[in-house]
């Protein structure tokens, strides 16, 4: 057999439009990337809309250095919804037409324990996220879903049930299932109060869900400003942590609390507010490692855990759950050209509750990536 002959065929690609960053400073510009053609279990879906989620301006910015290193250029975009334009030969679940969406995961082992519990976020050899992962296809990077088009396995595509409107969707695959699968994991229910800390992207659906389950949620926000938004989308009481000693009277009060917040901040006072042998579970990821005292943790025996996104069982579970309890995202929706502004806004705690690109502005073009 010849040399050339050995070697594995090499995959066909087609051009797709995107959005990216270029470096840790740059803006968001228009990039084209090469998209693989459909292989047997793929799906190809021309994306609609995308939920901006806080993690994609952590990853352009390369504030995860240590854990997550950026690769420029960067595609983000984790909460797809679009509609289905080509399938793999062997693909079963979905046709050209459907509505279908990808959130942060694209591949997994499929074999280890905790790929076969359902729980593929928590692969034991390592996971495929849908941007800045190694392309096991094509070489490279994953790109997102700041782009016109996206090629995954069907394992990882998601059916959109009927009631669900597109344009609220795509946050539900990620903002929707963080907080969806802790808020499960933990048993909250009916009788419980929850607490939910910080009112964006996550921490709203955080609120309908909770509330959703029956829980008297209380929300903690450092903005006044979205009283009452919180008590609207779900919270039977607002305490602003910026009036002083506002956290006093909810000490010990807590079943259970779910830490959305993406920066710096005192986690200590937050353990003090759960009852005995109760957990907070960390979705944010903050830059920064937090400082903890060992006395927050001991003094009621809390624990203090963490919770990445959800498995793909449990993603369509939550479709499901949000279609029959009539939930959806709170969104404003946007051009591509607007997204700089809109991580300068998210920045400033100022989204009411998720941006969401329209992606028709992306064919309408923009400025070039890199350039201000
Ligand atoms: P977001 O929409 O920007 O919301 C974050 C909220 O945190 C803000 O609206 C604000 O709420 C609060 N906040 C911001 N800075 C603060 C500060 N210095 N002190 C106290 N509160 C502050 O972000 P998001 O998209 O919901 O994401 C939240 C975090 O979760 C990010 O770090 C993101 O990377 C991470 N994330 C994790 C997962 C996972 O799998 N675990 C998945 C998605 C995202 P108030 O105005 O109400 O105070
Ligand atoms: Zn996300
Ligand atoms: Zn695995």
């Amino acid at each position: 057999m010849s040399e050339a002959a050995k070697q594995p065929p090499t995959p066909q690609t087609y051009a797709a439009k995107a959005y990216a960053a270029t470096s840790p400073t740059s803006a968001m510009g228009p990039l084209t990337i090469r998209r693989r053609e459909p292989e047997p279990s793929d799906v190809q879906i021309e994306i609609l809309y995308c939920g901006v989620c806080h993690s994609d301006f952590h990853q352009i910015r390369n504030e995860w250095p240590k854990d997550l290193p950026t690769t420029y250029p960067c595609v983000p975009g984790h909460e797809i919804v679009g509609r289905v334009t080509k399938v793999g030969s062997a693909v079963t679940r979905f046709r050209p037409g459907d509505l279908a969406g990808v959130g942060v995961l694209v591949d997994s082992c499929r074999t280890c324990a905790s790929c076969r519990d359902g729980l593929e976020q928590y692969c034991e050899v390592g996971n495929t996220l849908t941007y800045n992962a190694e392309d096991k296809h094509l070489g490279g990077v994953t790109y997102g879903g700041y782009s016109e088009s996206i090629v995954a396995d069907e394992a990882f595509v998601f059916r959109i049930p009927p009631g669900l409107d597109p344009s609220a969707t795509g946050p539900l695959l990620c903002a929707g299932i963080t907080t969806y699968s802790p808020l499960r994991h933990w048993g909250v229910e009916k009788g419980q109060r929850v607490g939910v800390i910080g009112l964006g992207g996550l921490g709203h659906m955080g609120l309908k869900f909770a509330h959703a389950l029956g829980a008297e949620v209380v929300l903690f926000t450092t903005s006044r400003g979205k009283v009452a938004d919180g008590r609207r989308l779900g919270a039977d009481e607002v305490v602003v942590t910026r009036d002083a000693g506002a956290l006093d009277k909810h000490k010990a009060s807590l079943d259970f609390l779910l830490d959305t917040v993406s920066a710096d901040h005192d986690i200590n006072s937050y353990l003090a507010l759960l009852k005995r042998d109760k957990t907070l579970a960390l979705v944010g990821l903050p830059p920064q490692p937090f400082a903890v005292a060992s006395f927050s943790l001991l003094a009621g025996r809390h624990r203090l855990a963490g919770s990445g996104i959800g498995g793909v069982r449990e993603t369509q579970e939550m479709l499901d759950f949000c279609a029959a309890h009539g939930i959806a995202c709170d969104v404003e929706v946007i051009g591509i050209e607007k997204i700089d502004l809109a991580f300068e806004r998210m920045l400033e705690g100022d989204v009411k509750y998720r941006f969401v690109i329209d992606m028709a502005s992306l064919k309408e073009g923009g400025r070039e990536a890199g350039k201000r």
